[in-house]
């Protein structure tokens, strides 16, 4: 098997699930209950949120709330903030290429009133920081912009882009750090909120964070028993969070030799992938390695994707459907691709486990299957 569909998912760390398990049979009670049980399971609760400020260098002036991953967190980001400042403004920008849990946080939030500016992006993916601060103004209360796209890898300078915001002190800057954390350099401590989902980078699915200013506040998006400083009710899973403050401490110390290893990967890829006739890609050359998104100029990508899985290869095309229902990348189309390549792309994501005899078996193999699918 090759699995070079991380950016969907990576499997876990065989250390993340001892880890977990362990957790799990030594801390059994709810951190909330009041006995000793639930006592030890909060010091744990506060152990883990306090391990993770301090790996990101961000004890003293952020804080913490543990959810159920990026889609929470990016949700509870814009809404919550949106709605709980909506007295200072009524301005929202983001770009066109976010995740649809921030894309489609924004159109909700766009029919409630409140004015959504979509920024573009450059022919490599990327926002350009003159855009945004066209667009900044007294009215902004939030700005959310990824810091590496999910489908491209492009990379987007967050630190000028947090400057610019913070020229307007009522404009808070958030950036969905999914495919981001321990895979590029981020300058977390420009951040006022982040978000992040810790099955990326070898922890569990259905787990993650949104790390925020001390000083802001949100609406929450649901009622219930007031954990996580009322923001975001439910119990707490003290065992999950154990387990991600270890995978963030373990993604943040490997991120040099991590890269180097994954640019050896990606970089082979590229230059035995360059096939004119019948590819091109998508993946600027200075995105994140952990991505190499290309089109295929005469083949379905939906045919060469089944034709990979049968041979035991798992990469990814786009799933996001336009109006009609069909499948096209809306990332490709804001980058000025055709509606055939925006129609046709493979996604290859990488993790630190994938290895260069992996990616000499998939050339071999994707060349293979190239020959034997019929153009479209
Ligand atoms: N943002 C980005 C950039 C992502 O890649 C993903 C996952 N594909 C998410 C948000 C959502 O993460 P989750 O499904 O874990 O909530």
């Amino acid at each position: 098997m090759i699995y070079f569909d991380n950016a969907a998912t990576t499997a876990p760390l065989e250390e993340a699930l001892s880890f977990y398990l362990k957790a799990v049979k030594d801390f059994p009670g709810n951190s909330s209950s009041t006995h000793g049980l639930g006592r030890q399971a909060d010091r744990e609760l506060e152990k883990a949120r306090a391990s993770i400020l301090e790996s990101f260098g961000l004890a003293k002036t952020h804080s913490l709330i543990f959810n159920s991953g990026a889609t929470e967190g990016n949700n509870l980001a814009i809404k919550g903030i949106a709605h709980f400042y909506k007295n200072r403004g009524k301005k929202l920008i983001t770009s066109s290429v976010e995740h649809p849990s921030v894309t489609n946080a924004f159109k909700e939030l766009e029919k409630e009133g409140f004015e959504v500016v979509y920024l573009p992006v450059t022919e490599e993916g990327k926002v350009d920081p003159s855009s945004l601060e066209k667009a900044l103004d007294k009215d902004t209360i939030l700005v959310s912009i990824m810091g590496v796209n999910n489908e491209t890898g492009a990379v987007n300078d967050l630190s000028a882009l947090a400057d610019l915001t913070h020229k307007f002190p009522k404009a808070f800057f958030h950036s969905d750090l999914t495919q981001a954390i321990g895979k590029v350099k981020v300058p977390y401590s420009k951040l006022d909120l982040f978000t992040y989902s810790s099955h990326k980078i070898g922890g569990l699915r259905g787990d993650g964070a949104l790390i925020y200013l001390n000083k802001i506040k949100f609406a929450p998006l649901n009622d219930g028993g007031g954990q996580e400083y009322g923001f975001r009710s439910g119990t707490v899973n003290v065992p999950a969070v154990m387990t991600q403050a270890y995978v963030i401490k373990e993604a943040l110390k490997g991120y040099e030799s991590n890269l180097k290893h994954v640019k050896e990967i990606s970089e082979y890829l590229r230059q035995n992938l360059n096939i004119p006739s019948e590819i091109r890609f998508n993946s600027p050359k200075e995105a994140s390695p952990y991505v190499l998104n290309f089109s295929l100029i005469n083949k379905k990508a939906s045919v060469v994707l089944e034709a990979l899985s049968e041979k035991g290869i798992y990469v990814s095309s786009v799933s996001a459907c336009n109006s009609k229902g069909e499948p096209i990348s809306e990332v490709l189309t804001a980058m000025g691709k055709s509606e055939g390549d925006a129609r046709n792309s493979i996604r290859l994501s990488f993790s630190k486990r994938n290895t260069l005899e992996e990616a000499e078996t998939f050339v071999k193999a994707f060349k293979e299957v190239l020959e034997g699918v019929i153009n479209r």
